[in-house]
């Protein structure tokens, strides 16, 4: 195990791990990140630019989601577009140069009706944190068929907002039956010339106002009582097709196509939150505007948080705003005092928001 800052500093976890294992419960942490996406490192970034020296805990899936994204060309400030892997190394590197420290780690379990907070750790660290901003995202729920792992990026996609463009002109398979599977597909006849959406049942989960819409739109077609049993690709290495099962009488077909979007849920990663913050309906965390959990110094950005925007340059945003909360927080404990732990923060005025119309006539 390593851990390295922006000094190129390292510590190795071998024979010594008793030690350092001491040594750090007895460190207490202005504010831990978890989570090592975009929400994480700009998080990272902001609280380090802030001296409050974070420690980042990676996570087993280091860098995210955008980690497994071939190109990104939608994250203002690169015009030509970057691979995935690369945006996570100018994250990282970016938060390392001002005191962001990494650990390569994952968390098991967090402690957060104490304060100071608790962490654990897989690799059995414990650490005490003043406060926490919590990163750790989600993952789309994924076919698990043949070829869906080796032609994600040639043509296996999550994300319309993201790869959509790319397929301008061409033909597409839609996989679900939800409102993103609907939402999504109808995103996609902007670009493609006919969308193929493929259901497992006869009947759709989405709402009545999007079934409406695709139902009325000439460039969808539903493909009913199937599911996707393998993607398969071309001599040139992308997609060319998927094959499929009716689920009724097991008949296998054959579905040509130039793409796959696959909508069958999104999982956000809120192992470490049940019974401990408040979730909603579908699993995310309760934040407010101001990223405030229901623990006063407990923060959540990106993707464990949003189920809307899903997007590279909204988790950023996220991470930045939960940073400058935590830095909010850390002050009012110095000058104020610890709240109490029970009482809800997101019922509190937001931060540097005008209560009434009168404050901003004071305040002038
Ligand atoms: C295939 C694909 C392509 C995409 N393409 C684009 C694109 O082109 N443009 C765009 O804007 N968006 C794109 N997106 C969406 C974008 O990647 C996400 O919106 C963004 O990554 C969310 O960032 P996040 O920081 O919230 O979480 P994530 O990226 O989901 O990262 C979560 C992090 O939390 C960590 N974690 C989880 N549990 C724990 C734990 N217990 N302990 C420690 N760490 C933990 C994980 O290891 C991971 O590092 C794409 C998504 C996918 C799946």
């Amino acid at each position: 195990m390593v851990e390295s800052n922006q000094n190129g500093a390292e510590m190795q976890n071998g024979a010594g791990a008793k030690s350092v294992k001491a040594e750090e419960r007895e460190t207490l942490h202005e504010v831990i990140v978890i989570g090592s996406g975009p929400a994480g490192w700009t998080a990272g970034l902001y609280a380090a630019r802030a001296n409050l020296e974070p420690l980042l805990i990676t996570g087993d899936d280091y860098g995210g989601q955008v980690s497994i994204t071939y190109e990104v060309e939608n994250y203002p400030g690169f015009p030509e577009g970057l691979s995935g892997p690369d945006l996570v190394e100018k994250f990282k590197a970016q938060a390392e140069r001002f005191g962001c420290t990494v650990s390569y780690d994952h968390v098991t379990e967090i402690v957060v009706d104490e304060h100071p907070f608790t962490v654990r750790t897989a690799q059995e660290k414990e650490y005490r944190t003043k406060s926490l901003i919590l990163c750790t995202g989600a993952r789309p729920r994924f076919l698990e068929v043949p070829g869906e792992e080796e032609y994600t990026g040639k043509g296996v996609s999550y994300c319309a907002t993201c790869d959509g463009f790319f397929f301008r002109g061409k033909e597409l398979v839609v996989v679900g039956g939800g409102d993103s599977a609907l939402e999504e597909g109808l995103f996609l006849t902007k670009f493609a010339t006919k969308i193929q959406i493929i259901h497992r049942r006869d009947e759709l989960r989405a709402s009545k106002i999007l079934q409406d819409r695709a139902f009325d739109n000439d460039k969808i077609r539903f493909v009913w009582n199937r599911v996707v049993t393998s993607i398969n690709g071309n001599e040139n290495g992308v997609v060319s097709g998927v094959t499929t099962r009716d689920t009724q009488n097991g008949a296998e077909g054959d579905i040509a196509t130039d793409g796959v979007f696959v909508y069958i849920g999104h999982l956000p990663n809120n192992d470490l939150y049940h019974g401990k913050l408040d979730l909603d309906e579908d699993g995310h965390l309760i934040v407010d505007p101001s990223t405030r959990t229901n623990v006063p110094g407990v923060f959540a950005a990106g993707e464990i948080a949003d189920k809307v925007f899903k997007q590279v340059a909204t988790s950023v945003g996220q991470g930045c705003a939960a940073a400058m909360q935590a830095e909010k927080f850390l002050a009012s404990l110095e000058a104020e005092g610890l709240p109490d732990l029970s009482e809800d923060p997101r019922a509190w005025p937001t931060p540097g928001v005008p209560k009434a119309q009168a404050d901003l006539v004071a305040a002038d």
